[in-house]
């Protein structure tokens, strides 16, 4: 199996011999591969003898200035090959073309949520309003991490494409912009465009915007036999796969799972999304409030008058589930999600 597969290159090879030479010469006989899974403490990563269960080394670990040099899904790195064909240590990470920080409001540290992503899908439902504002915000999220942003305005038979690609040029004029349709599977040729064999992608974007659609589109028949796909099947039930590069029929890459799906907000601020619901949160009985069957729940009482667009509250009741955490956490400066 050859890690041409996986996208090495040349300069890939060029980064692992200056590694090479920095290295106790103990511990040259490293081996390069590509990070296709995270799990917890455990990476699965390609090699050219096949896949191989890694541990990040201790020295890894604990001499990196940040959680921001651990290395991630897309990553490239050197290992060393343990005594048993199937394992192996990470010692180092190759430097990356690019890299998706997570920079969430309140206490959550910077997160690399992916690496060596050449194209980041913006994905937005047509279904919804654009929020320029947060399109802003995300453009500005990948611009700083080395990859091209391109714009997905997805469900073009719910709503006027036209519009919202020139409100999108409002604030990024040489942004590339596609309108597709995921379900009517329109467009999708301009979307595989811009994801060409050898490169490797991330898509991005609010819950039912059409991610998994999309990427069930992209996967087309290999889709059953994906890991990130295969989680999805189980409703609501995580198994422990949060974050996959998986390899398209087409050549290319993408870095998809939950763990990727679920920071469609990038910034995870429910707060900033939803400053309205944050307001009347102040009101409600409890503090930690859920605004679920609590007594004296003033988010309820204002769905119930009309003063809450129910759908609104829906999903954001939707998103809190999906970010795993207490809602508003870090506007009321509470518990932080765990992860
Ligand atoms: P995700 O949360 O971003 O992964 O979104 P999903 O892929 O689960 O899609 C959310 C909903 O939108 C699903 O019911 C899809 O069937 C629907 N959907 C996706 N793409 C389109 C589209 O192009 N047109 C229409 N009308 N519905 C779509
Ligand atoms: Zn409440």
């Amino acid at each position: 199996m050859s890690l041409e597969k996986w996208g090495w290159s040349p300069r890939w090879q060029a980064a692992l011999d200056r590694l090479r030479e920095g290295l106790e010469p103990g511990a040259r006989g490293v081996l390069a591969g590509r990070v296709l899974r995270q799990d917890r403490g455990w990476l699965r990563v390609a090699t050219a003898t096949g896949e191989r269960l890694s541990r990040i080394s201790g020295r890894l670990t604990h001499g990196a200035a940040d959680a921001l040099a651990l290395p991630v899904v897309g990553d490239w790195v050197a290992l060393l090959p343990a005594a048993t064909a199937r394992e192996a240590t990470v010692v180092a990470v190759l430097p990356r073309q690019s890299a998706l920080v997570r920079r969430a409001a309140g206490s959550d540290a910077p997160q690399v949520i992916a690496a060596n992503a050449g194209v980041v899908f913006l994905v937005h439902g047509l279904d919804q309003p654009l929020s320029v504002r947060r399109l802003e915000r995300a453009l500005a999220v990948v611009r700083s991490s080395g990859a091209e942003a391109v714009v997905v305005l997805n469900k073009l038979d719910l709503g006027d494409a036209p519009r919202a690609s020139a409100e999108v040029r409002t604030v990024a004029a040489e942004v590339r912009v596609l309108a597709v349709s995921a379900a009517l599977e329109q467009g999708l040729d301009a979307l595989s465009a811009a994801l060409p064999p050898g490169r490797t992608g991330v898509l991005l974007g609010p819950s039912g915007a059409g991610k998994s659609t999309l990427v069930n589109r992209l996967l087309g028949e290999q889709r059953l036999a994906t890991g990130a796909v295969r989680e999805r099947d189980r409703k609501g039930r995580h198994t422990t796969t949060r974050r996959e590069l998986v390899r398209l029929p087409s050549g290319a890459w993408l870095i998809d799972g939950p763990g990727i799906r679920e920071l469609g907000l990038l910034e995870g601020n429910l707060a900033e999304t939803f400053p309205e619901i944050e307001a009347l949160a102040v009101a409600c009985r409890f503090r930690d409030c859920a605004h679920a069957s609590e007594p004296g729940c003033a988010v309820r009482d204002a769905v119930a008058s009309g003063a809450l667009d129910a759908a609104r509250f829906e999903s954001f009741q939707t998103l809190t589930r999906e970010l795993g955490g207490a809602p508003l956490d870090a506007a009321r400066g509470g518990r932080t999600r765990g992860r």
